[in-house]
């Protein structure tokens, strides 16, 4: 669930005033805030006495577990101690971990940013892939493609889609029927920047395919 909490802020006009900002976001329970903080909304703040309306930096957690992603959002000027909060933060993860069924079951770290241009840059990249995604699910129905599914915090680590085409015939060689996959695909769809950037990737160096394969999704 989301949290808020009451917050002591200071104004650059050195009014000081109390607001309620969010600590927790979990975007499966309020998809709303994930528009929010991709709007620039999140966590502002209005001064009571000058009006000045401006984004208070303040730590919060944002989770969105459908898509495996826990982020622990720092504010910028943390950076400097970013080895220590590192430490700080999975140790944090794995106390608030425990007991919480659905938290124990996750098999992936959690992401740290200093300010929240990064967690928006994240998010805006990770919805314009799962567009060109979208595409693939939908011409694998027509052409003879199948999917391979990769874990989505694997998927993330390591810069790539996380679902793949493969041809349905099999030359008995993955690696082989994925390219054949990625042409078929981009045969008939030659818009997909995404699967086009992989394809090229992969036949520069077939054998990163080796660590993808990997984190497969068991079906
Ligand atoms: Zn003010």
């Amino acid at each position: 669930m989301s949290i808020l909490s009451n917050c002591e802020i200071k104004c650059s006009c050195g009014e000081t005033f109390e607001a309620e900002l969010w600590k927790a976001v979990n975007v499966f329970d309020d998809p709303d805030l994930k528009e929010v903080i991709l709007s620039g909304r999140f966590n502002t703040v209005e001064c009571p006495k000058c009006h000045k309306i401006f984004y208070h930096e303040h730590f919060f957690i944002y989770q969105d577990l459908q898509n495996e992603m826990i982020a622990y959002i720092y504010p910028q000027a943390d950076k400097v101690m970013a080895a220590d909060i590192r430490k700080k933060m999975l140790s944090d993860f794995k106390t608030l971990s425990q007991g919480i069924e659905e938290l124990e079951k996750i098999d992936f770290e959690p992401i740290l940013y200093f300010g929240i241009e990064d967690l928006i840059n994240t998010i805006k990249n990770e919805d314009y892939i799962k567009d060109e995604i979208d595409i693939l699910n939908f011409i694998a129905k027509r052409i003879e493609l199948d999917l391979i599914k990769i874990k989505p915090a694997k998927a993330r680590n390591l810069c790539i889609l996380h679902t793949i085409p493969k041809t349905k015939k099999s030359t008995g060689d993955i690696k082989k029927d994925i390219v054949s996959g990625l042409e078929q695909l981009l045969e008939y769809n030659p818009n997909l920047v995404e699967y086009e950037n992989l394809l090229a990737r992969i036949k520069q160096n077939i054998s990163c395919l080796d660590e993808i394969l990997l984190h497969k999704k068991e079906k």
